[in-house]
């Protein structure tokens, strides 16, 4: 047999006599094995550290209590019991049983310890601001179930949450985060509006350019049904890149992700906002590279009017590609031939005489659509869609050959890995999930924090005068 103590002494250096003591035993076979000697380990170091959790608190209340009073010298106050709260906190569950006090002058019932546990502010759900760190940082990567799973193990207590606990509390945390973000949004808006209209003169220009690059990303929004929401995001960096590894891979420096499922205004607004703190009306150059989302041209034309709106390659190629394969169902060399022209037209900047191209084939399918022929009605309104998609678009169909040459980046995965880093992991790709609005929201709030290096600082415990 083996006699493992755990002993804590918590003491009130005031008032010696002011002890906290707590031991924590626990027998076992000799040697147990790794395996099983590690889950001891934690398992007996978790019960002391939820009893000295506890501990802190009780020696804190004596402390108060000692100098209680209630409004002033004329209250009685007696004890009247202790009531148990239950705290979800990263060791786990604690109870506290907190001394409860009556006013027998004002007939009134005091907990001197509420304060001290947080339980005046609402909306905690009684967990701590660690324990619903940490439930942000699992809930908001994996889904609900996993995340409930690990928040178990890290505790040492497999029923500290249930799966609608950590749905509730992202959906809490997410919303009061947005909340902190709109204000400061705001604040930095205003002051940055103050700034442009004392600066006089302008100051000269910065080289480099400065990539606003945004993506729409559909994500469900009811089980089974057709109902989808979009999500906003984009990526402003600069054109500094450092190297990662050995393959000669390039890390972006210098970057912030914002994210919305909010109208596009909103969106807007917090992309000028952060795109004028990196330099954007002071560089010489400012790119928005669009994924072809409708709303994107406008935006450029109202946020950014120094901006030059270019089309993601990437996306329109792949489009034409679609089309093509739409149009033409067999594999065909009309199909290939069709595609290489209309992709090198693009590609060199003649959009016209695509545009032109592509008109008459539409036409010319058009004719035979009327003959209740599936296939070239398929054709027709593929057709038409890639026409429409170029018109929304038009001003950001540019000589893309003649644009990489100059050193500009005109296609970039950083389009749809910006998304997919915010939402898709967890709400696009999973299929048959669906999302409220505010579950999307929460969720892309708390992924944008993260990946703007931002979450320390958010979660920070709060200072307390000493
Ligand atoms: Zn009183």
């Amino acid at each position: 047999m083996w006699t493992i103590q755990f002993s804590v002494r918590l003491q009130n250096d005031e008032d010696p006599d002011d002890v906290f003591e707590i031991d924590v035993t626990e027998y076992m076979d000799e040697w147990p094995g790794l395996e099983r000697w590690e889950g001891d380990v934690r398992d007996l170091g978790f019960r002391a550290m939820r009893e000295m959790f506890v501990g802190g608190f009780l020696l804190r209340e004596r402390a108060l209590l000692r100098t209680w009073t209630h409004l002033d010298g004329d209250c009685r106050l007696v004890r009247r019991g202790r009531i148990p709260v239950t705290l979800t906190s990263t060791v786990g569950k604690v109870r506290v049983a907190r001394q409860r006090l009556f006013c027998k002058r004002c007939k009134e019932w005091i907990t001197p310890l509420n304060e001290e546990l947080g339980l005046h502010q609402t909306g905690n759900g009684r967990a701590t601001r660690g324990f619903r760190e940490m439930l942000c940082l699992c809930g908001s990567k994996q889904p609900y179930r996993q995340a409930q799973h690990m928040l178990g193990m890290i505790t040492q207590e497999p029923k500290v949450t249930s799966m609608k606990q950590v749905h509730l509390t992202v959906g809490r945390e997410g919303s009061r985060l947005r909340t902190a973000e709109d204000e400061k949004y705001a604040t930095v808006s205003s002051q940055l509006v103050k700034d442009v209209q004392d600066r006089n003169p302008l100051s000269e220009p910065i080289e480099g350019v400065l990539y606003i690059v945004v993506d729409g990303i559909w994500v469900r929004s009811y089980p089974g049904g057709g109902r989808w929401r979009e999500g906003k995001v984009a990526r402003i960096c600069t054109e500094e890149r450092e190297a990662v590894g050995r393959k000669g891979r390039q890390r972006v420096v210098d970057s912030r992700y914002v994210s919305s499922f909010k109208p596009v205004d909103v969106f807007s607004e917090r992309v000028w906002v952060d795109a004028m703190r990196m330099g954007y009306g002071s560089r010489k150059q400012t790119i928005v590279l669009g994924d072809g989302a409708r709303w994107i041209p406008s935006m450029r034309r109202r946020y950014f009017p120094k901006g030059v709106y270019v089309l993601d390659w990437f996306h329109l190629r792949r489009k034409v590609a679609q089309t093509f394969r739409r149009v033409f169902p067999e594999k065909s060399r009309r199909r290939v031939s069709w595609y290489l022209e209309i992709r090198s037209d693009l590609w060199e900047g003649r959009k016209e005489e695509a545009v032109d191209k592509l008109q008459q084939l539409h036409d010319e399918i058009s004719a035979k659509a009327c003959m209740k022929n599936p296939i070239a009605a398929q054709g027709r309104d593929a057709l038409a869609d890639l026409l429409g998609y170029l018109d929304n678009n038009w001003e950001g169909v540019i000589d893309y050959g003649r644009w990489r040459d100059a050193g500009h980046m005109v296609a970039s995965s950083l389009v749809e890995k910006a998304g997919d880093l915010v939402v898709a992991k967890r709400q696009k790709k999973r299929q048959g999930m669906h999302w409220g609005r505010d579950g999307s929201e929460a969720v892309s709030a708390l992924r944008t924090l993260w990946l703007n290096d931002d979450w320390e600082e958010y979660w920070k415990p709060s200072q307390r005068a000493a």
